[in-house]
This record gives C-alpha cells, sequence and structure tokens, in this order.
C-alpha cells in the first residue's frame, strides 16, 4: 500500500464519517420529503439525495414562509420546489450539507439558537442566522433572472 492509497483511504473513512454523523437530520429530510410532497422524484447528485416536488399544506404549517425559498437541506438530502430552483440553490446547499457533516444532529438546536440569537438582538432569523452567514460568505449565488419560475425568491435557498 503506498502512501496515496492509504491518503484516498482516509478520505474515504472520513466521508463515510460525515455520512453516519449526519444521518439522523437525511432521515429527518426524506421523511418530511415523502411526508410533504406529492409527485416526487428524486436522484443522487454527487453524493447528495435531491428530491423535488409538490409542496402540500403541512409543510407551509411546519416551516411558515418556506414557500419563499427555493430549496432546503436536511444533512445529505436537500429537497426543492423544482428542477430549476434545485440546480441555481445547489452550490448553496452544498455548503449547508458540509455544516451538517461538521455539525451532525446538533446542526438543528445550534441553527435554531443562532436565528433566535439574531432575532433577540434585532436581526434577521434567516439572513443573519450564522450557518446562512457562512453559506452566503463562501458561495455568491446569481440573482434569479425576472420572468423566469425563479423570479421571486428572494435570495439564497435555506
Ligand atoms: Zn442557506
Amino acid at each position: 500500500m503506498n502512501r496515496g492509497t492509504i491518503r484516498s483511504g482516509g478520505a474515504g473513512l472520513f466521508m463515510l464519517l460525515g455520512y453516519l454523523w449526519a444521518s439522523p437530520c437525511s432521515i429527518f429530510g426524506f421523511l418530511l420529503a415523502f411526508l410533504s410532497l406529492s409527485g416526487r422524484s428524486m436522484r443522487v447528485h454527487l453524493g447528495v439525495l435531491e428530491i423535488r416536488g409538490t409542496p402540500r399544506a403541512v409543510l407551509f404549517r411546519l416551516f411558515p414562509g418556506i414557500e419563499s425559498i427555493a430549496a432546503v437541506t436536511f444533512g445529505h438530502v436537500v429537497i426543492g420546489w423544482s428542477e430549476a430552483w434545485l440546480r441555481w440553490s445547489m452550490p448553496h446547499e452544498r455548503v449547508h450539507v458540509r455544516q451538517y457533516e461538521q455539525w451532525g444532529v446538533f446542526f438543528f438546536p445550534a441553527y435554531l439558537f443562532s436565528s433566535l440569537w439574531v432575532l433577540f438582538r434585532g436581526g434577521h432569523p434567516y439572513r443573519d442566522n450564522w450557518f446562512e452567514r457562512m453559506a452566503v460568505k463562501e458561495v455568491t449565488l446569481p440573482p434569479p433572472v425576472k420572468g423566469t419560475s425563479l423570479a421571486g425568491r428572494d435570495g439564497q435557498g435555506f
């Protein structure tokens, strides 16, 4: 076994641990998509399960305002309302996938805490959230083109 093999083996193990560490969040995302989307289709794209479909009303009740975002990430599951929205927001959502790989199931309370903290300080619970600011800092999405299905999205996915 040469050094290259050892290195790639280590990277594979590290990747596997990332999937395992984030798996409770991925399972939650998968179940949420299964229960809340109609006309679902899914595919694996670059190691992430992308699920798109038409949101049912329950999703809007659980996450008010979610209709105004392009996609949402739970672990290694990215949920979007259309192919165009998934494609557009993909670079941003991939940053969240990496955040889940680092934080695991602790991503949920940490994200919530960050939202509550900025809200308490007079900020916006989404745009000023630490995880969103890190994602925006890392990746800048092009503005949605007017006249397309993406027009009216308020920015960076979720
Ligand atoms: Zn985001």
